[in-house]
């Protein structure tokens, strides 16, 4: 049987007074690309973090792949999301002094795989993103696209059927922000589901599916006529 990749019923999330996420209905199919756009403060990171497990929300109900986030013991949750989640964030999250190879085979530790193994996987994921040059490199010696490249490879070299990124483009200049939306794209077409948030329109309506977000609330969810 085939669930929703993710899967929110009325879902809020409250910060003492703040409403960062109210009344949150969405669905995501397997194999979908969608963006979530929106003003600074408008919720976005809120959503994709109750999304991705690492939030829980303040009233309503997650499923990822099928599970009840509910009704997981944060050691399930944990399980879940090295299985199931890659997230690239805007600014890397990558440790000083790490060289790529590292950091990329740092994304298989919990997968039970042996080191030579993760090591050999992590290879093939840089290289899948255009590094293959830069193996050994720690984040000081690469461009802040090169960094976001390393950070892709990490969440997807175990095959995540979901990537969740969080302003993936924000800290980059456009052509290397280009450079991130066409790999993107190509995990995309590749078959992973993929979850963008931005706050540039031009990356939002570039996508098959727009889920405009203002003030904790969806405004609007729109399929592109020629989506795939
Ligand atoms: P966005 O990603 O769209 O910029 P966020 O989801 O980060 O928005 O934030 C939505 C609202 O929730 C904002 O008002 C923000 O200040 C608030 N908020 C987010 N995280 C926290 C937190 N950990 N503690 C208190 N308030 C928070
Ligand atoms: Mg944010």
């Amino acid at each position: 049987m085939s669930h929703p990749v993710v899967e929110l019923r009325g879902v809020a999330k409250t910060y003492g007074e703040v409403a960062a996420l109210a009344e949150a209905e969405l669905v995501v199919e397997r194999g979908e690309m969608l963006a979530i756009v929106g003003p600074s403060g408008s919720g976005k990171s809120t959503m994709l973090n109750i999304m991705g497990t690492l939030s829980r929300p303040t009233a309503g109900t997650v499923r990822v792949d099928g599970y009840d986030v509910d009704e997981l013991s944060d050691r399930e949750l944990s399980a879940l999301r090295a299985g199931h989640i890659g997230f690239v964030f805007q600014s890397f999250h990558l440790a000083p002094g790490v060289p790529a190879l590292d950091s990329v085979a740092d994304g298989l530790l919990y997968s039970g795989r042996p080191r030579g193994e993760r090591r050999r996987l992590a290879d093939a994921a840089l290289r899948r993103v255009g590094l293959g040059h830069r193996l050994y490199n720690e984040p000081h010696q690469l461009s802040g696209g090169e960094k976001q490249r390393v950070a892709i490879a990490r969440a997807v070299v175990g095959d995540p059927p979901l990537l969740l990124a969080d302003e993936p483009t924000g800290a980059l200049d456009s052509r290397s922000g280009a450079t991130v939306m066409e790999l993107l794209h190509g995990l995309h077409q590749a078959g992973t589901t993929v979850v963008v948030i931005t706050h540039d329109h031009d990356i939002a309506s570039s996508l098959p599916r727009e889920v405009r977000i203002k003030d904790g609330r969806i405004e609007h969810d729109t399929r592109a006529e020629a989506a795939v």
